[in-house]
């Protein structure tokens, strides 16, 4: 019988090696036999535009364009950090913050020197994190994680990615990229987020695995 496939939509190939390791991590993921592929194992595709107002609709546009495009049950993520002494942003742009064309680290120096001036005790951040599921048959489900902590003033680390250096969470001492990659995905908005889904998942592929080996017939899995 074949393993049933599900594609993680994420071209960002970090946030690819925590959603493996996050979902891998599952007892429901195992005992289905479910096959996490990524984005370079299936034919080469347009990247859609995040044009969302919210991680949720993101996460969604991302899941749908890799469910149209491979016939397989897509997952996908949107998340960001969102300050709140900049009123919640990046949020949604977090990945662009700097500009379009430019990296994490100048999203990370931008966000540093826009609260050069503001205190601690006013540098509350949380990471945020939607985590969609979408079958082909049209089913779609999100559910939310978040991590909340603070932005310190210069940054710590060499793991993770992204804002990772400047953020400590709450109930820690170091900073994401100080962390243990396991020690992140068991406080982190994606580990949250995707533990939640699982269960979810579980059923959407289990009932299209079912559909379509009731469509093949009983000898061709
Ligand atoms: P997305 O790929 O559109 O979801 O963009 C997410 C962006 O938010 C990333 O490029 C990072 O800048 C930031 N981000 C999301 N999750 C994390 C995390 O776990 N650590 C650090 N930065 C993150």
């Amino acid at each position: 019988m074949t393993r049933p496939r599900v594609l993680l939509a994420t071209r960002n190939g970090k946030k690819l090696a925590e959603l493996r390791r996050i979902l891998s991590d599952s007892v429901d993921i195992t005992l289905i036999g479910i096959e996490l592929v990524g984005i370079d194992d299936v034919p080469a595709s347009d990247e859609p535009a995040e044009t969302g107002e919210t991680f949720a609709e993101n996460a969604l546009i991302k899941a749908r364009a890799g469910a149209a495009h491979t016939g397989l049950v897509a997952v996908a993520d949107d998340s960001g950090l969102s300050v709140r002494a900049l009123g919640g942003m990046p949020g949604v742009l977090s990945a662009r913050w700097a500009g379009r064309d430019r990296d994490d680290a100048a999203n990370l120096d931008l966000v540093l020197d826009q609260l050069a001036d503001v205190p601690e005790g006013r540098r509350e951040a949380a990471f945020l994190c939607a985590a969609a599921v979408v079958s082909p048959d049209g089913t779609e489900h999100v559910v939310e994680g978040r991590m909340p902590g603070r932005i310190i003033h210069v940054p710590r680390g060499t793991g993770g990615f992204g804002y990772d250096p400047v953020f400590i969470a709450d109930g820690q001492r170091r900073t994401n990229a100080e962390l243990a990659p396991d020690e992140k995905d068991a406080i982190s908005h994606r580990g949250s987020a995707f533990r939640a889904l699982v269960p979810t998942l579980a059923l959407v592929v289990g009932r299209v695995g079912h559909r379509d080996s009731d469509e093949t017939g009983p000898n061709t899995a």
